[in-house]
């Protein structure tokens, strides 16, 4: 089946009650690591492509690999998503490209660091939503401003800095008309979430709630979502590696998110974790070893096994098969009328 849209998976994982894992790629092994897991667990699927991404596989490469996906795995939904864009220009290049999902990040300028106004993320996420529409394309905006850097994307700081105000959310999803939205709720990017294991004070899981018992209509998603699991970071640290002591958002913060609302969830730090341990541990053990295959063949692997446990905790797994695709086409006359 072609690329679909995300709103018809998220109205899916909605009406089901589960949520989607949206992990982050930038070449093959990533993608075959996602498509292996998905229909392993017969999962809808949501990659998702940030600038970095697209400019270090110089978009065309990312696409068709994205094509060769859909070819390999037809029986399985899959949707690729623009992950921050910071303009309606990188949108636009995204929709034109064939992405069947957006991300207009305009709670920060277009340096993609410097938080705005109310009144800019209105102004540049309804003109992306404009031309999405027209073409069936789902559009996600945020709300506040999330934490950490990644890919050189990001506010910075500890991620309660900027936290979503219920009443702006509410005002935000009615002038903008977005599928879903991002919230700041203390997540940050990065590995460097939370410097010992979330509480209420950090996580604010009731400004959740109370945005989605307010918001019932608008998928919401959870940002910088990896959960940091020791097991990864100890296997890094084994092999030579240095990360320092972390804690990312536990899986049962997220369930209780599912529960409330959420549908989109963001994973990429967990998945890049598991990479590198792999490939330290083959470095490590078997350093005659200069076959790439080598040590990406255990790293595509690590990568898959996340992906699943993901998958399984989110309660995507078991649902691709109950999904019939619509096109974008279908969607933009819908949005139409
Ligand atoms: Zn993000």
């Amino acid at each position: 089946m072609p690329l679909v849209s995300m709103r018809q998976l998220l109205d899916e994982a909605a009406k089901g009650g589960y949520g989607v894992g949206a992990f982050n790629v930038n070449n093959m092994e990533q993608i075959q690591a996602i498509m292996e897991a998905a229909t392993e667990t017969q999962s809808p699927v949501i990659v998702q492509a940030s600038r970095g991404a697209r400019s270090y596989s110089q978009d065309r490469f990312l696409y068709h690999l994205m094509i060769a996906a859909t070819e390999i795995y037809p029986e399985l939904p899959i949707v690729l998503h623009q992950d921050h864009g910071n303009s309606v220009a990188t949108c636009k290049s995204a929709i034109d490209m064939g992405f069947t999902s957006v991300m207009m990040d305009g709670s920060l300028m277009e340096d993609g660091k410097t938080p705005s106004s109310f009144e800019y993320n209105v102004k540049v996420t309804r003109e992306v939503v404009e031309l999405a529409h027209a073409k069936g394309v789902t559009v996600e905006g945020e709300i506040g401003c999330l934490g950490g850097i990644e890919d050189g994307h990001g506010a910075g700081g500890d991620g309660l800095e900027h936290l979503t105000d219920p009443d702006q959310a509410v005002e935000f999803v009615k002038q903008t008309g977005v599928d879903a939205l991002a919230i700041a709720i203390g997540t940050s990017h990065g590995a460097y979430k939370f410097s010992s294991k979330p509480t209420g004070e950090t996580l604010k899981m009731e400004t959740l709630i109370q945005i989605h018992n307010r918001l019932p209509g608008t998928h919401l998603v959870m940002h910088g979502s990896s959960s940091v699991p020791k097991d990864l970071q100890d296997i890094i640290n084994q092999y030579g590696g240095k990360l320092k002591p972390t804690w990312g958002v536990p899986v049962e913060e997220i369930q209780l998110g599912i529960k409330n609302g959420v549908r989109k969830i963001n994973v990429d730090t967990d998945n890049r974790m598991a990479i590198t341990g792999a490939i330290r541990k083959v470095f490590a053990e078997a350093p005659e070893k200069f076959d790439p295959r080598d040590y990406l063949k255990p790293a595509r692997d690590a990568m898959r096994a996340v992906c699943k446990a993901r998958m399984v905790a989110f309660g995507q797994a078991g649902q691709a098969g109950k999904i019939k695709p619509v096109s974008c086409r279908e969607y933009a006359r819908a949005y139409q009328s």
